[in-house]
């Protein structure tokens, strides 16, 4: 976590933190009634195979109202923002919207050590815990390929062999 550390440490911080709760207001962390609906729904047991508090929106909405500098924790990088705890949550917080935005917010600081980028372009695509599931379960099936470029790129290549194929004569792009 040395490059995180680095940049976000002195001025940096303070502004990374007035990022973080602003976020945290849009997305109404602050309503949560710890009624712990979006630990019920969340489907993180699914794919990790246990529960952990500290993974789950209720504890993640707690720790950071209390503490918006505790960021440094791989617990906040197992949520697949699947949007499920936002859909059934009754005071309108919405974890979902928060987590990708938080996770943007984080990337571009530099905290990358629990991210997946595009092996083309490097976007961010998803948590590094996310992807193990995902390998795991495509590699049996031959695709898991498929997680290493975003769909940006897989277009992008998409398109330039149709591009190929159409100046070779193989091909016509239908008008
Ligand atoms: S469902 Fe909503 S109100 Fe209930 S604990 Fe989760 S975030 Fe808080
Ligand atoms: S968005 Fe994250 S915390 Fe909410 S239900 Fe989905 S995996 Fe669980």
């Amino acid at each position: 976590m040395q490059t995180a550390l680095r940049k976000a440490k002195g001025t940096g911080m303070s502004v990374l933190m007035r990022e973080i709760e602003a976020l945290m207001e849009a997305n109404h962390l602050n309503l949560c009634l710890e009624c712990g609906k979006c630990s019920a729904v969340c489907p993180m047991v699914n794919f990790y195979g246990e529960y952990v508090h500290n993974r789950c929106a209720r504890s993640v909405v707690e720790r950071l109202s209390f503490d918006p500098e505790d960021i440094d924790d791989e617990a906040l990088w197992y949520c697949w923002a699947c949007k499920e705890c936002t859909f059934f949550c009754p005071s309108g917080v919405d974890f979902q919207n928060f987590m990708t935005g938080f996770r943007q917010l984080l990337v571009s600081r530099g905290y990358i050590e629990y991210a997946h980028f595009c092996g083309a372009c490097g976007s961010y695509m998803m948590p590094r815990r996310q992807l193990e599931y995902l390998e795991a379960t495509l590699h049996s099936k031959g695709n898991a390929e498929l997680l290493y470029e975003c769909p940006n790129c897989k277009k992008g290549k998409y398109i330039n062999t149709l591009f190929k194929l159409a100046r070779g004569g193989g091909y016509v792009v239908p008008h």
